[in-house]
Parts: structure tokens; sequence; C-alpha cells
């Protein structure tokens, strides 16, 4: 598989691979080339050979949706559009916006009111975007964008513009470089299934580029009150701490579906508390804080390997989608109060645990 290595941006690294052109700028915020972290404790705990984490909060924007933005906004600038647009729980936002800026370029995002991050709202609105919050979930802001990007208003930046799931595969090939294969399975968060999509495109071109012999199970997890995937069913009212992955209606609905059964895998759901208990122990024991949202796949996997559904998995990958920072107060509601005392040592140490 050509590669150019090193610092270079996506989109050099993996142009062979890539819809680009000559003429597709060369944009990056030096997005993907995201640390796959060994997790020891994980690995004792469930008694699995090789526990891996790809920590996708480490892309510029804190989230893996900057892999396919970079690519989808540097098409759309090619394309000659002056405006991209989007529906978004709050990552995707953040990353249209923040690559509109870079792209010299108009971004419009289009929000479920009340239902995103702190942080991520922030983003969004320190890049310069116009943000629009409407009453109702994520999926009836998607019906909304749609709409006006099929009038020609802007260029639509969600997954289903497939530039996005093309720049999202490239985590797939950074996995297989790093292990010298794909592993034998990989767990994933499902919210509009765009990822779990991207990444099982990406794994059947790593093995026809020769970068992996085996493709692994796609193991992809909802969480509970936003399980569309599982009932077989839309979801008309999504809930869960999750926002992230609060979908009722997932836009790459076949693509999610395709992956589990070409690889023999699963999506299954887990809940809200499965979810939190997932999303402090990764930060507690590994060291890693991620969202809420991306501790579906942790939970997803501590699941499944509690009811004995990973007997024969000696190596797996969990994709931790996004970075804890974007929604602070989850972490803080979840730690209670800090005690306040005064500064003195021995108030200090009266306050130890
Ligand atoms: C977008 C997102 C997801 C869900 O990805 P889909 O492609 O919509 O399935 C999961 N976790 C985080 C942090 C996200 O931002």
């Amino acid at each position: 598989m050509p590669r150019v290595p090193g610092g270079a941006s996506l989109i050099e690294r993996y142009a062979a691979y890539l819809p680009v052109t000559d003429r597709t700028p060369r944009l990056s915020l030096g997005e993907g080339n995201t640390p796959l972290v060994r997790a020891p404790t994980l690995e004792r705990e469930l008694g699995i050979g090789e526990v891996w984490l790809k920590v996708e909060g480490q892309n510029p924007t804190g989230s893996f949706k900057d892999r396919g933005m970079v690519v989808a906004v540097a098409k759309a600038v090619e394309d000659g559009a002056r405006v991209v647009l989007c529906a978004s729980t709050g990552n995707t936002a953040a990353s249209a916006a923040a690559y509109a800026a870079r792209a010299g370029i108009s971004c419009t995002v289009v929000l479920p009111a009340g239902q995103v991050a702190a942080g991520k709202l922030a983003q969004a609105l320190a890049h310069g975007a116009q943000v629009i919050a409407v009453r109702g979930p994520f999926d009836a802001a998607l019906a909304v964008v749609r709409e006006l990007a099929g009038q020609g208003e802007a260029t639509l930046v969600n997954s289903v513009n497939p530039h996005r799931v093309e720049g999202q595969k490239t985590a797939a090939f950074e996995v297989c470089e790093s292990l010298g294969d794909a592993p034998d399975a990989l767990f994933i968060p499902v919210g509009n299934a765009g990822n779990i999509t991207a990444y099982w495109k990406g794994f059947n071109e790593a093995v026809r580029g020769g970068l992996a012999r085996t493709r692994p199970r796609m193991y992809g997890y909802q969480a509970a009150g936003a399980a569309p995937l599982v009932s077989g069913k839309p979801v008309s009212a999504p809930e869960t701490v999750a926002t992230a992955i609060r979908v009722g209606n997932p836009a790459s609905w076949q693509g999610a579906v395709a992956a589990r059964d070409e690889s023999g895998g699963a999506i299954d759901s887990v809940t809200d508390e499965e979810i939190l208990d997932a999303y402090g122990f990764v930060a507690r024991c590994e060291g890693i804080f991620c969202e809420p949202a991306s501790a579906a796949s942790i939970a997803g996997l501590r699941k499944r390997a509690r009811s004995g559904g990973l007997r024969e998995v000696r190596r797996v990958v969990c994709v931790l989608t996004g970075n804890g920072m974007k929604d602070p107060d989850r972490a803080r509601l979840l730690a209670g109060p800090i005690p306040e005392v005064e500064a003195t040592a021995d108030a200090v140490r009266r306050s130890f645990r």
C-alpha cells in the first residue's frame, strides 16, 4: 500500500485510496495518525490476550469526525462551494466549523436544541459557524439540512456525503498498519452508522491493498434508549446520556447491517449505566478520558466478553471516538462535590480520602 509517511496530512498520506485529484486542496489540521494504546487493566479484567484502544479523541477537534470532514470540505472547495451545512449531535458541527474556517468558507450547523455537550457547542461558535438549534432530535435536524442541501443552498457534509466515509475509513488502515494485520474483533459505538460503515470499507480495502490478511468481526454498540439497529425499527424519541449516539433512524442503516453480516459480527445495545461505568473505568484505570458515547465500545466489549461471546478472540480494538473534555459536565456530575477547606496543610490532610 503506497503511503507517504510521517507528519503529512491525511489527504496526502492516503491520496491513493481517497477520491482526491491534483486540484483537491491539501487541507489539513493534522488529523489522523492517532495513537493505538494497549489496555492492560481491561485485558486482565476480561481475560483477553490483547485489547487496544484507538484514541480518536486526539484528532484536531477531538473526534474521529475530522478524518471524514477534511476530505468532505476539501472536495467541497474543489467543487467551488462557499458554504458547508450539517446537522449534528455536536462533533460533526465542531469539525465542520474548524475545517470551514481553515478553508476560508462559511459553515452552518443545525443542532437538536438542548442536546449538545458544552465543549462541542463552544467549538462550533468559536470557529465562527452559524449555529441554529431546532426543537426535535438529531434525526429531525438531519431531515431539515437534507432538504436545504437538496435545494442547492449549501454542500451537505453529514456522513451521507460519501467523502466523509472515504476519509473515515483511513482509521482502519492505521489500525492494520499498527498491528501488522486487522484485529480479530473491532468494537465501535454506533449512532448515525457512518463510522462502522467506513471502518468496514477500510478493512476490506486494507486486504485488497496488502496491508492486512484478515478482516475483523465488527461489533457495533448503540445506547439502549436509541437502538434502532437492534430492534429493527426507527426510534422516534431516542434517549441516552451518550448524546453523540442519540440517533433514532441512522442514515447509514444498510452500511451497518452489511458490516455486521459480512463480518460475522453483531450490533447490540448497552444501557446508560453500562456506558457510564465503562466511561469511568477507562479514565481511572487506563488513563484515557473519552466522552460517554465513546465508552459504548468498552461497555460492549465487557458485555460480550462476560457473556462468553469472545472465547476464540485473541486481539481486539475498541474505537474511542471522542475526547472526554467535550462533555465536562458529565465528569463533574459523576465525581460529586469537591471539598473546599482552609489553605492549611492540616485542613487539606483532614480531607484526604
Ligand atoms: C459521531 C459520533 C459517534 C457515532 O458515529 P456514527 O458515524 O454517527 O455512527 C460516536 N461517538 C462520537 C464521539 C461521535 O462524535
